[in-house]
């Protein structure tokens, strides 16, 4: 791809600014990609029923063609355009959550290039609730495709920098709204099968799905989650890295006292091996002697928010190894230990 010049535009997240907006739409009718806030992570949006645009997030951010991209609308209209069927219990959650940071994966309309769906007859969609992203969708009278506005395998951005230390000289606009409202990915949920499956954990908790539509599953690829006692080594490069900053992050997982413990023991033989290192914890009163302690936060709400910025923080440091306090696995906890595993090398249970 040749070098374009990165504009970062700063831009009101409550009143945006008509003509800040007027230039992003412009720039997504003529084929292009805009980077944009919605409150779960930054977007790199492109019209979602243009393939060459389509194909453009793709090779920008790296990522593999199967891997099917989420659509943003901002009215119910456009919903019954892309899709074939809204079932009753698919409606019930677009009354409860919407616009909000749950992701449908509905059977596609015609309309819909399989570019977008990476090649299935399904297609994710949601209404995101923040107000930039909700005026370019409108404005640009497109549906928009945007998936997570950063090179694959790396954290997800929730600031306007992030998006920038990833794409700069790559993406022509970048829509600065500040940090992100939520912090970790919407929750994508197939509502096409019998019982509705997660795919993935995410802003949204399967409890408070459960609450409104009755029973729905994790996908079986989920459930290993709380196990994995032994090491993973996993390898950079390897089919799913994600979420990892160039740190080796190390989960330490257990009853508080014994998992504080084994952060201390390893931070020291960490430090006697000449490695730089950091510790993300939601306890205060761990004091380990590492180059830096990231305090996640006292709520589950917090520790999303902070999770991608805490792992790019790392990398700004020169950080050898991030020592992860493992938290419960409880409502959102379960998608913020999902991203965590994933960007993991190791987990250490004690
Ligand atoms: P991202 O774009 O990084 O937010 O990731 C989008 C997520 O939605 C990925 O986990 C995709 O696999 C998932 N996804 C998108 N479209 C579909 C679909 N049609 N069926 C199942 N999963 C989907
Ligand atoms: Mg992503």
């Amino acid at each position: 791809m040749k070098p374009v010049k990165t504009e970062v535009l700063r831009i009101n997240s409550r009143r945006p600014n008509d003509s800040i907006i007027a230039r992003a739409s412009k720039l997504i009718n003529s084929g292009e990609i805009v980077a944009f806030p919605t409150e779960t992570v930054y977007g790199l949006g492109a019209n979602a029923l243009d393939p060459s645009a389509i194909s453009k997030i793709y090779q920008m951010k790296g990522r593999p063609s199967d891997n099917p991209l989420i659509v943003h609308i901002a009215d119910m209209k456009t919903l019954r355009g892309l899709v074939s069927e809204i079932s009753p219990r698919a409606m019930r959650i677009i009354k409860k959550f919407w616009p909000g940071p749950v992701t449908l994966v509905l059977k596609k309309s015609k309309i819909v290039p399989k570019v977008t769906t990476g090649g299935l007859d399904t297609i994710a969609v949601r209404m995101p609730r923040n107000r930039i992203a909700l005026a370019l969708i409108k404005k640009s009278g497109f549906p928009i495709a945007a998936p997570s506005a950063n090179i694959s395998g790396r954290p997800s951005p929730t600031n306007a920098s992030h998006v920038k230390d990833d794409l700069d000289g790559k993406v022509k606009m970048i829509l600065d709204g500040g940090s992100t409202e939520i912090g970790i990915e919407s929750t994508v949920i197939d509502m096409t099968l019998r019982t509705p499956v997660i795919l993935r954990p995410g802003g949204i908790s399967k409890e408070s799905i459960e609450d409104e539509i009755g029973e729905v599953r994790f996908h079986d690829s989920l459930l290993g989650l709380r196990r994995s006692t032994e090491k993973i080594n996993k390898s950079p490069g390897m089919k799913y890295r994600h979420y990892s900053p160039n740190a080796r992050v190390v989960i330490v997982e257990g009853s508080r006292i014994r998992a504080k413990a084994k952060i201390i023991e390893l931070t020291e033989k960490l430090k006697d091996e000449g490695k730089k290192v950091s510790i993300m914890t939601a306890s205060k009163s761990l004091k380990p002697n590492a180059d830096s302690v990231q305090y996640m936060g006292n709520t589950l709400d917090t520790i999303a928010r902070n999770l991608f910025a805490n792992l790019r923080k790392a990398d700004s440091d020169h950080i050898d190894v991030i020592v992860v306090q493992g938290i419960h696995y409880n409502n959102t906890g379960f998608a913020i230990m999902n991203r965590l595993k994933k960007a993991a090398a190791e987990t250490i249970k004690v």
